[in-house]
């Protein structure tokens, strides 16, 4: 195994989160996060692996500054990780979508530049933003080699059947209306950690990752291949999700204009960041903790809320246990998934007919694989902590 340092870098439009990553010890040696960038009020958090975390107020008018500001702090003299740039073997680069371009990560070249940045209308919010990240990078470490790390790169194994929309073909070939899914360095990461969990060949399972954050996702993983997963050309399909509403009957759109007199991009703005649990909650809370909270005290919009939010992951494990004519495992992960055993319980209840039955003392437990069902229940049922940081990480030093 080689023994670089990676950096881990995942820009959002006005954020920048970094790891540094050992690729032998695989141990985080520093993180972070740059907040506002290029707003008023912009701040660096900054965490050295066994030292105090920092938060530092100061401008960073755009992502370079925000890059600059990083690596100041990585070789800083007395909080600094390492001693020079030198030792920062290569960058992975998070970025959001890939399109139909990249079925894996790859080396960034000129050409990958401009394929990402093709890509720019199937996400824009995201892939512009990854795109200002890698050039901050490359100007301030012009020799060290960069990794593009796809979300959508994973389930680019999907069957024409599984990612066609019943829409007019030539939409596809015309625009490449398809799903792509997103998630899939989690989904990727987590299945095959499911595997390695059972001692079992990869290629030999079949896996349903349920992936429940503030954005879910649920995917079916078919000896070794993603065969299909839950969002869609963008992250609005699928589940019901912290703020997104997730399928739904698309003339719903059109009905909502005309009852609200609002526009198209008004509705959607809707359907993005006022649904979801928080819409369904009636405005309580996008947050789990206090929705299980309100549940436990009877509260009606928690308890619909809740129910409502398990039945669509139970309905999906539903579909993709067809798809797959079975399924072996299922894993939960990320925020909800991991944290969450009433979430989980929820959805369990659905799955007595694939034998699967719940041990509630391992359920409890928080922050480790687990092994969430009881030994003789038929299919297996995992709690697996996702890192997308070290499968990014992971993967750079694989193609450097
Ligand atoms: P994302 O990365 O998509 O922003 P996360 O994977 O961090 O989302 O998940 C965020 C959600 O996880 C929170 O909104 C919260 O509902 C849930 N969550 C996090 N920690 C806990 C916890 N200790 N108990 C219950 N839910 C939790």
């Amino acid at each position: 195994m080689k023994d670089i340092n990676v950096l881990v870098i995942n820009c959002g439009s006005s954020s920048l989160k970094f790891q540094l990553i050992n690729s032998k010890s695989e141990e985080v040696i520093a993180k972070g996060l740059c907040e506002r960038i290029g707003i008023e009020g912009s701040k660096m958090t900054y965490a050295p692996a066994g030292g105090a975390k920092q938060e530092t107020e100061t401008p960073m008018k755009d992502h370079t500054q925000a890059v600059e500001l990083v690596l100041h702090a990585l070789t800083d003299a007395k909080t600094g990780v390492v001693k020079s740039l030198d030792e920062i073997g290569a960058v992975g680069h998070r970025i959001v979508h890939g399109g139909e371009d990249f079925a894996s990560s790859t080396l960034i070249t000129d050409e990958v530049m401009k394929a990402i940045e093709k890509c720019n209308d199937l996400a824009p919010l995201h892939n512009p933003a990854n795109l200002i990240g890698i050039r901050a990078c490359m100007e301030l470490m012009p020799e060290t080699p960069m990794v593009a790390v796809f979300d959508t790169a994973f389930h680019q194994t999907m069957p024409e059947e599984a990612y066609l929309y019943g829409i007019p073909y030539h939409y596809y070939e015309d625009y490449k209306v398809r799903r792509y899914g997103f998630h899939g360095t989690s989904h990727s990461y987590v299945s095959k950690r499911a595997a390695k969990l059972l001692d079992q060949k990869y290629e030999d399972l079949k896996i349903i990752v349920c992936h429940l954050g503030n954005g879910a996702s649920i995917s079916a993983v078919k000896n070794g291949k993603c065969v299909d997963t839950s969002m869609g050309l963008t992250p609005l399909e699928g589940l019901i999700m912290g703020t997104r509403s997730g399928d739904l009957d698309p003339a719903i759109i059109e009905f909502l204009c005309n009852k609200e007199g609002k526009s198209v991009n008004e509705i959607l703005s809707v359907l993005n960041k006022e649904s979801g649990v928080l819409g369904l909650s009636g405005g309580f809370s996008s947050d789990f903790r206090d929705l299980e909270k309100a549940y436990h005290a009877g509260d009606a919009a928690a308890v619909r809320t809740m129910k409502a939010f398990a039945y669509r992951v139970a309905k999906y494990i539903g579909a993709y246990t067809a798809a797959m004519n079975g399924v072996d495992v299922i894993c939960f992960t990320a925020g909800i998934g991991e944290n969450n055993p009433l979430t989980r319980t929820m959805v369990a209840s659905y799955l007595g007919y694939l034998g699967i039955e719940l041990d509630e003392e391992a359920n409890a437990k928080r922050g480790e694989d687990v092994l969430i069902s009881i030994p003789s229940s038929r299919t297996k049922v995992f709690v697996i902590p996702t890192n997308e940081e070290l499968a990014i990480a992971r993967e750079t030093v694989a193609l450097i």
